[in-house]
């Protein structure tokens, strides 16, 4: 599971900070509080009591540090701030990147990664478990959600071009769009939708498995600690470096 930081979120994040801060007696909010109160809303509280199994832990730390090292070695993405394999919500884990700068509007080749970092967890698992889990459904979803609206809605396929095929119904309920060209125009979406997936699955795989040794070492971390930071996480990435 990958988290941004989304403005939307932003209110709600202060008003817990605040919250989080004053059960601890202080009177500031500190990046701590902050940090916390990102993960509780963007993924849900810790679950420490869920019991999980030792073959659950493995899959988790690969597909988390899958997550992470794309993120990395995707250059538009956003800095890896913190990865997690204690379980949150309804999340395994998560890998949290926070963005040095407000950027208001997202172009095609960043999309193109934030597809890619949505299916390196699936990836680093298939690569070194030689199985995959149900874990990455919501990640599948929502990459396949980016690759419709960059198809249907942006004109951003070589081969349909420049046509909005798809129109949001009513942007102020649940942002439901509904197809408006021909049939045969809609398979030649779901066609480019399906390629454009598979072409940054192929991204994904290409990377982790250039950093192969990197993905073992950092999965093997948070098998060990849990949780790395982004400081921790770049020791690592420098020394493979070297
Ligand atoms: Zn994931």
């Amino acid at each position: 599971f990958t988290v941004g930081f989304t403005g939307a979120d932003l209110e709600n994040l202060t008003n817990e900070a605040a919250l989080l801060a004053a059960r601890k007696n202080r009177k500031a909010i500190t990046m701590e509080d902050i940090e916390e109160a990102t993960l509780k809303v963007a993924v849900g509280p810790e679950k420490r009591s869920h019991v999980i199994t030792e073959k659950e832990r493995r899959l988790t730390a690969y597909h988390e540090s899958g997550h992470a090292i794309v993120t990395y070695y995707c250059p538009d993405q956003d800095k890896v701030h913190q990865v997690s394999i204690v379980p949150r919500g309804w999340a395994g884990g998560f890998t949290l990147a926070l963005p040095e700068k407000d950027i208001s509007y997202q172009t095609k080749k960043w999309m193109e990664e934030e597809i890619a970092v949505l299916l390196g967890g699936r990836v680093a698992e298939a690569l070194v478990l030689d199985d995959i889990s149900t874990g990455a459904s919501n990640d599948i979803e929502r990459a396949t959600e980016l690759a419709r609206k960059m198809v249907t809605q942006y004109g951003m396929s070589d081969k349909l071009g420049l046509m909005a095929l798809s129109t949001v119904s009513n942007p102020y309920l649940d942002g439901s769009t509904m197809m408006n060209c021909a049939d045969s125009t809609s398979s030649a979406a779901d066609e480019e939708i399906h390629k454009l997936l598979m072409d940054c699955y192929e991204d994904a795989k290409r990377l982790l498995t250039e950093h192969r040794a990197l993905l073992d070492e950092i999965a093997m971390y948070l098998l060990t600690k849990e949780t790395i930071t982004g400081d921790e996480f770049m020791t690592y990435v420098n020394a493979e470096n070297k």
